[in-house]
């Protein structure tokens, strides 16, 4: 089993990626999320779980903030 990430500085240390999904029904727009600037404004120590980080997030497509997040590993296995 792999290591807990919970953190923002954890997660970049990883390079996995997190990607935000916008859950509006007529929208579902999707987009990586970058986090240095996660980082940069909220600091390494900040918890990067959905309940840490989906309130903070806007979907830049249609502005709303009902909001989802995803990681997803930086290979991801083959099926
Ligand atoms: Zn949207």
């Amino acid at each position: 089993m792999g290591i807990t990430i919970n953190t923002l500085g954890a997660l970049y240390d990883t390079k996995e990626r997190l990607f935000g999904c916008c859950r509006d029904p007529s929208c579902y727009h999707s987009a990586q999320i970058d986090l240095e600037p996660l980082i940069a404004r909220y600091g390494r120590g900040h918890g990067c779980m959905h309940r840490h980080l989906a309130h903070k997030l806007r979907c830049t497509a249609c502005g709303g903030t009902n909001c989802g997040i995803q990681l997803l590993p930086a290979r991801t296995p083959r099926m």
